[in-house]
């Protein structure tokens, strides 16, 4: 008999059918009642064993974490949570888990436990759930931009170029195949960079996106990048997934009106798409909430959040109003942002942009038109002097979730941006050409994946919304 996944037994559900259900032990119950999950859903199947007709030594082996084979007849179940359930005929123990080492027992483990069990933990409810949605925001995405005649291009992981010039990167090295292991000493014998060149690993696909779009017109990248963050916040992880679309013949405002309507519709799918995960996460969200103070409780539940996102208009407003906003607001009854008084030109800090977003508009806000100091050299000069055609997308709860800009494609004062920064010309010959060839007016900016999948998913810390995270701390396996 071929194995029929739970999520359709319970979507499509045949009484009386014989049917054969693999999957792990949730519970088991009175030596009777199997709850079984095979991560089709976050719903589990239940199988009624007769314990009488059963020896007795298979019955111990079924234990939480198990995986088992229950083969049996399809029926309506009379207990409440469920409405079919299997009768069990025949099980079989594909794998044990010894209840005294299996760590994931029935009952609330904290995340911070879950990390440290990171290859076990997507036997959970919340990490499957988690996952479902990460992988259906994967396919969400791809169909937002196909369905627009966007094109998929893949961006070298390894590379030259240092897009934000930040200097956070990854270098690539060779080990010495002679000797790859480690010297008496316990050191690596790392043998040379990238055959002689100097190589890392890319922090964005964009400066190569560009080169794309002058051609394809409308393009987008959705890969793996790189950060050498050696800070522990619950935003930044070292390696990261992000999704950059370039297009040409956009300006800002253009890329502005595809920014929220990309999160919009990435949203809006979640809420259509995922339905009993996200009811799942609601409830966890609320119970959690539960044990906070109430005036750090929410007013949104996480469902009626992302309603409100999919739903209302992102505020647009330029980083010269949003500083006199912060000068004239105090945040605390006494204090007002002090770092702000000093003067026009500084980086906004996170609790700038925690204050707008919550606060202040209480909704979605893009910022645009930053000082051209605090942004990187290839966004486009407005004609003010002062500031660059700069966006970036701020949440509630996750703050910066969309950087992005026009980009500079005016040959001359690219060039002159260039040497002022002191980039050298050989770093960025090929992307000044493409200025020189059939320049176009493009834009195009970054969505951090794993920001996007917190806030749909209510998960405070970005190391929950990847199965491996990569942290300063951890990066083992
Ligand atoms: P932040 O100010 O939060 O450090 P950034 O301005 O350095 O972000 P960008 O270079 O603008 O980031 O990258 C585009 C997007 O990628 C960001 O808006 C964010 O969503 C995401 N992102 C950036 N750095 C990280 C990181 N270390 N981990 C996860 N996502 C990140
Ligand atoms: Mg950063
Ligand atoms: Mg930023
Ligand atoms: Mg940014």
């Amino acid at each position: 008999l071929k194995r029929t996944k739970i999520k359709e037994l319970l979507d499509a559900p045949v009484i009386g059918k014989k049917v054969n259900v693999k999957g792990w032990v949730r519970t088991f119950r009175n030596n009777q009642f199997i709850a079984i999950n095979d991560g089709s859903t976050i719903n589990n199947i239940q199988g009624v064993v007769d314990f009488e007709n059963t020896d007795e030594k298979l019955l111990k082996r079924i234990t939480t974490g198990a995986c088992i084979s229950v083969t049996g007849d399809l029926a309506e179940s009379k207990g409440k949570g469920q409405s079919v359930e299997i009768i069990v005929e025949n099980i079989e123990i594909l794998g044990d888990a010894d209840p005294e080492k299996f760590p994931l027992q029935p009952k609330k483990h904290s995340l911070e436990f879950l990390r440290e069990i990171a290859h076990l933990r997507v036997r959970t409810n919340t990490f499957s759930a988690i996952y479902r949605i990460r992988h259906a925001m994967i396919f969400a995405v791809h169909k937002f931009f196909t369905d627009r005649g966007f094109y998929n291009v893949h961006t070298p992981i390894i590379t030259g170029s240092d897009a934000e010039g930040a200097g956070e990167m990854f270098r690539v090295t060779t080990l010495d195949p002679a000797n790859p292991a480690k010297d008496e000493d316990g050191n690596i014998n790392y043998k040379e960079d990238f055959f002689g060149k100097e190589t890392n690993l890319t922090v964005s696909g964009q400066l190569e996106g560009e080169t794309a779009c002058m051609g394809l017109s409308e393009i987008y990248t959705f890969g793996p990048t790189f950060r050498a963050e050696n800070s522990n916040t619950s935003r930044h992880l070292a390696e990261f997934w992000m999704i950059e679309p370039e297009m040409a013949f956009y300006d800002i405002n253009d890329n502005m009106d595809l920014a929220e309507a990309f999160v919009k519709y990435l949203v809006n799918y979640a809420l259509d798409n995922c339905s009993d995960d996200l009811a799942f996460l609601n409830q966890r969200a609320l119970d959690d909430e539960k044990t906070k103070p109430q005036q750090e409780r929410s007013e949104l539940s996480l469902l009626e959040r992302l309603k409100f996102v999919a739903e209302n208009d992102f505020e647009r407003v330029t980083y010269t109003e949003a500083i006199d906003i912060l000068r004239n607001s105090k945040p605390n009854k006494k204090k007002k942002f002090q770092y702000l008084i000093e003067g026009w030109g500084a980086d906004l800090q996170s609790e700038h942009e925690r204050f707008l977003v919550e606060k202040h508009f209480k909704k979605p806000v893009i910022l645009y038109n930053y000082p051209k100091d605090i942004k990187a050299f290839y966004m486009r000069q407005n004609d003010d002097g002062k500031t660059v055609a700069a966006m970036d997308v701020l949440f509630p709860g996750i703050g910066e979730i969309i950087g992005g800009s026009q980009r500079e494609e005016r040959y001359g004062i690219l060039k002159q941006r260039i040497d002022e920064i002191g980039i050298p010309e050989k770093d960025l010959w090929w992307y000044l050409e493409l200025r020189k060839f059939g320049s176009a007016p493009h834009s195009g900016f970054g969505l951090g994946f794993e920001r996007m999948i917190q806030f749909v998913t209510g998960m405070t810390n970005i190391r929950d919304v990847i199965p491996f995270p990569r942290t300063p701390d951890n990066a083992e396996f």
